[in-house]
């Protein structure tokens, strides 16, 4: 299938790494050119050379925090024009409700809200323009089911799932689609890092963590990244013109819900 994206421009948002990554190099697979960004610069050096060389796009890097004015000041400068924002950053730290002052608040909703609505109000402006643009937030799972332990990102993500519902529809008539693509577990060094901290809580193995978290996923297994990227690409693509302000799951049955 083609997906029509071909020679378009993106921003990729943490994407030297795990799913931001694997939506960079869907991309790329499709002919599209990229700006990619990451805080350490050597590991966006080595995967943007990759990309270059297997795909034959034009990629360009911006490595800086994300999660700051500062970064995205200059990412902001570099990504004007692009036709398609994929948004992402780290995820923040599990812990008890009883751990999280207001300090760790302002930095999860710096993250995993207020970044990627910055990003948005800077770059929708030309995509409403050229009447085409896409935008897809990496959100995740635990949007429409908490995950106790990431009662940060629970709350933060709720937020930017609200300004999406809202914005998407403001923006649909100009031909820009914003959407949200959920992942559940998927095999990156997130999802080692969660393991390990339950591991170190609960005194069982890093290897016992995984197997009884993976056992509560219906297909029995985590996700895999360039699973992810393609539905981002498809999300990206000329068909995904009539989807506004969706939150769509992969999570391999995790969430148990009907709708
Ligand atoms: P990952 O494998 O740890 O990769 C994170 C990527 O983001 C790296 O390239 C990292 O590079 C970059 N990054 C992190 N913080 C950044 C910042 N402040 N500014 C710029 N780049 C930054 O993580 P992942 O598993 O792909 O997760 C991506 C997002 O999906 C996270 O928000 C996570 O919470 C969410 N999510 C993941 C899963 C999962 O199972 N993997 C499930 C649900 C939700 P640098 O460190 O060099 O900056």
């Amino acid at each position: 299938m083609d997906l029509g994206i071909e020679g378009k421009r993106a921003l990729v948002c943490a994407s030297s790494k795990g799913l931001g990554l694997a939506c960079a190099r869907a991309l790329a697979a499709e002919g599209v050119n990229l700006i990619m960004n990451a805080r350490g610069a050597e590991a966006l050096s080595d995967e943007s050379n990759a990309i270059k060389t297997e795909f034959g796009v034009a990629v360009e890097t911006v490595p800086c925090d994300v999660t700051s004015m500062q970064g995205q000041k200059q990412l902001i400068e570099v990504a004007q024009g692009v036709d398609i924002l994929v948004n992402n950053a780290g995820g923040p730290p599990p812990g008890m409700w009883t751990d999280w002052q207001r300090d760790d608040f302002v930095k999860a909703l710096d993250a995993n809200m207020l970044a990627p609505i910055a990003l948005m109000s800077a770059l929708l402006p030309r995509m409403i323009d050229k009447g085409w643009g896409r935008v897809v937030n990496i959100t995740s799972q635990s949007v429409k089911s908490p995950i106790a332990a990431l009662g940060l990102s629970n709350s933060a993500r709720a937020g930017l799932t609200g300004y999406v519902a809202g914005t998407s529809r403001q923006v649909a008539p100009m031909g820009v689609c914003i959407n949200n693509l959920l992942p559940g577990s998927h095999a990156t060094a997130r999802i080692d890092a969660l393991d390990k901290g339950t591991s170190d809580k609960s005194g069982i193995t890093f290897e016992e963590a995984r197997a009884a978290r993976q056992s509560t996923i219906p297909v029995g297994r985590d996700g895999n990244p360039k699973d992810f990227g393609a539905m981002c690409a498809f999300l990206c693509s000329q068909y995904a013109n009539f989807m506004v302000g969706q939150n769509v799951l992969l999570d391999g049955g995790n969430v148990n819900a009907t709708i």
